[in-house]
């Protein structure tokens, strides 16, 4: 039993080479050949999330480098992130029209138009989520955050409603798909709680109906 047959599997190495021929009961550490590793799961490796939670977070650590006046991470507010927020927005791809774009309300605008690219809502928030864990992983208080300020969420909240009204797209995730929805003009996000004071001032619908 002291032979190290490689026990009937056909190994691709050479046999090890042992040191003790003389028969004696040498322990021979086979060099197996290092498993299949099991414990990737399926749905999405937590390293992508992570590089990029630490990606933002130093582009906002940055980001209060270069502020004026200079800016610490312990005197930042709700206000200065959703500062930082719009600061952002001129690095966005997503076409958000104005009122009176032609193509307000169109998911799928035919032509382009000169409306400016900002960010979209769903990256702001997942951003807002990755920072917020962030800055607790960093040594910040909970009730400190200002990722998590009521402030954010409300101009989150606003982000939504506009672009979804902008760009003829509803963030509602808990509501039955809507028949139709082809009708121009007729987007209706309604927000649930909506508190969010003085929505929308001078952004009366237009009906869009000119067809040149
Ligand atoms: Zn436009």
């Amino acid at each position: 039993m002291d032979i190290p047959s490689g026990s009937g599997s056909n190994d691709p190495e050479p046999p090890p080479r042992d040191d003790s021929p003389s028969g004696r009961s040498a322990v021979v550490a086979v060099p197996v050949p290092a498993p299949p590793l099991q414990q990737q799961p399926p749905q999405q490796p937590p390293s992508r999330y992570e590089s990029q939670k630490r990606r933002d977070w130093n582009t906002f650590l940055q980001y209060l480098t270069n502020h004026k006046p200079p800016l610490t991470l312990s005197r930042c507010s709700g206000a200065h992130v959703i500062e930082f927020l719009k600061y952002l927005d001129q690095f966005g791809k997503t076409k958000v029209h104005v009122a009176s774009c032609p193509y307000f309300g169109q998911p799928n605008p035919p032509a382009p138009c000169a409306c400016q690219l900002k960010q979209a809502w769903g990256s702001l928030d997942a951003l807002i989520g990755r920072l917020r864990a962030a800055y607790e992983e960093n040594g910040g208080k909970p009730e400190l955050n200002p990722f998590g300020a009521r402030a954010v969420r409300m101009y989150l909240r606003e982000v939504r409603e506009s672009q979804a009204k902008a760009r003829g797209i509803p963030y509602e995730k808990k509501r039955k798909r809507s028949a139709g929805g082809a009708a121009v003009g007729a987007v209706k996000v309604s927000v649930d709680g909506g508190d969010g004071g003085g929505d929308d001032g001078g952004g009366g619908e237009q009906a869009t109906s000119s067809t040149h």
